[in-house]
C-alpha cells in the first residue's frame, strides 16, 4: 500500500463544492472565486471553458422542480446523449437567436437521427408506449402519465416528471404545482384544454427525485414524437430538468430563461418550474414576464382580474 498519498477529496464533498460554485455562478459572482481556481480540478475548468469563454458550465439546482429536501445533489453531468433520435442539436439550434447562451454538445445528441414517424398521432404514440417497462421507473409507478390537453395545441408545456398526485391520477400537473400552472395558463387567457402538458419522463421517480439519464433516454423518443405530432408554435420548458434535457445543456436555467431559443424549428422558452415558484413566490414576476413573451408570439391577451394576478405575484 502506498503511504502518505494526499487524501482524495471525498466525492460527496466534491459535489457540494461544485454545487456551491455553480450557485455562485448563477449569482454572477464567479470572479469572486475564479482566481482561486487552482482548487477546481483542471477537468472542470476545461469543461467550463469549452462551453463558453465567459461563463462556466453548471447545473442549477436552485430551479429544480422538487422540494429540496428530497433532492440528492448530483455531480456535473455531461449533456444527455444517446444516439438515435433527432438531428444533432447543433443543427437544430444553429439559427437560434440566442445560440450563444447555450452549450451545443460535441458528441452525439439525445435526439440525433430521429426519423419522423409518418402520420404520427398521440394515439399511435400512446399505443407504441404501451405498458412501458423500458426503464426502472415502471417498477414503482402507479400510472403512466402520458400527457394531457389538445392534440392541436399551439403551446406545449414540458415539465420534469410526475409527482405523487400525477402518479395516482395518470394526469400531468394535477397536484399543488399543477394548480399553480393551471392558474398561470388561465392568466394567459387560455384553459388547460387549449394547451398540451407533458413531462420529460412519464413515470414518477421515487421520492420525486430527478429523473436519471437511463430513465430520460428511453422516454425521450416518445416526448419528441409528441412534440412533433402536436407541432406547437411554442414550447415552454418548465424548470431546469425540462430545459436542460430539451436543449441538451448542463447550464443553469437562470442563464437562459426568458430568452427565445429554438428546438427543432420551434420556439422554446425556458422558465422556472411552478414547484420552484411555490417555494420562491417572488420569482413569479419573472415567470410572468416570460409568459407574456409567449403570449405576444401567440397573439394572446392577459386575462383581467384574479388569475392574471396569480400569474404575476405571490
Ligand atoms: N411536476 C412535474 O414536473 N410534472 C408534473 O406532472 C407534476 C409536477
Amino acid at each position: 500500500m502506498i503511504r502518505n498519498m494526499p487524501a482524495r477529496i471525498p466525492e460527496s464533498l466534491q459535489k457540494k463544492i461544485y454545487q456551491r460554485l455553480s450557485f455562485y455562478d448563477d449569482l454572477g459572482v464567479r470572479l469572486f472565486y475564479k482566481d482561486r481556481g487552482a482548487s477546481i480540478s483542471a477537468d472542470k475548468a476545461q469543461a467550463a471553458e469549452s462551453v463558453a469563454p465567459a461563463v462556466s458550465q453548471q447545473i442549477s439546482y436552485e430551479e429544480s422542480a422538487l422540494p429540496k429536501s428530497t433532492r440528492k445533489p448530483e455531480p456535473p453531468k455531461p449533456a444527455l446523449s444517446a444516439p438515435g433520435f433527432l438531428p444533432p442539436l447543433a443543427t437544430a439550434v444553429q439559427s437560434a437567436r440566442k445560440l450563444d447562451v447555450l452549450h451545443v454538445p460535441a458528441g452525439p445528441s439525445l435526439f440525433e437521427a430521429f426519423d419522423k414517424v409518418p402520420d404520427d398521432s398521440l394515439l399511435k404514440i400512446r399505443t407504441d408506449l404501451g405498458e412501458c417497462t423500458r426503464c426502472k421507473l415502471h417498477k414503482t409507478r402507479n400510472k403512466i402519465v402520458f400527457g394531457d390537453g389538445s392534440a392541436k395545441a399551439e403551446l406545449v408545456f414540458v415539465g420534469e416528471g410526475p409527482g405523487h398526485d400525477e402518479d395516482v391520477q395518470g394526469l400531468p400537473f394535477v397536484g399543488r404545482a399543477g394548480k399553480l400552472l393551471t392558474q398561470m395558463i388561465e392568466a394567459m387567457g387560455l384553459q388547460r384544454k387549449d394547451v398540451y402538458i407533458c413531462n420529460v419522463v412519464k413515470c414518477r421517480p421515487p421520492e420525486n427525485r430527478l429523473p436519471e439519464k437511463d430513465e430520460v433516454t428511453p422516454c425521450s423518443p416518445f416526448l419528441l414524437r409528441q412534440l412533433d405530432a402536436i407541432n406547437p408554435k411554442v414550447i415552454v420548458a418548465l424548470g431546469a430538468c425540462a430545459a436542460q434535457t430539451l436543449l441538451e445543456t448542463t447550464r443553469g436555467i437562470s442563464q437562459f430563461r426568458g430568452q427565445w431559443l429554438e428546438f427543432r424549428g420551434r420556439k422554446l422558452m425556458a422558465t422556472y418550474h411552478p414547484a420552484y415558484l411555490l417555494r420562491n413566490p417572488s420569482a413569479k414576476s419573472e415567470v410572468w414576464k416570460d409568459l407574456q413573451k409567449v403570449m405576444a408570439v401567440l397573439g394572446l391577451e392577459a386575462k383581467k382580474g384574479k388569475s392574471a394576478e396569480a400569474g404575476k405575484s405571490s
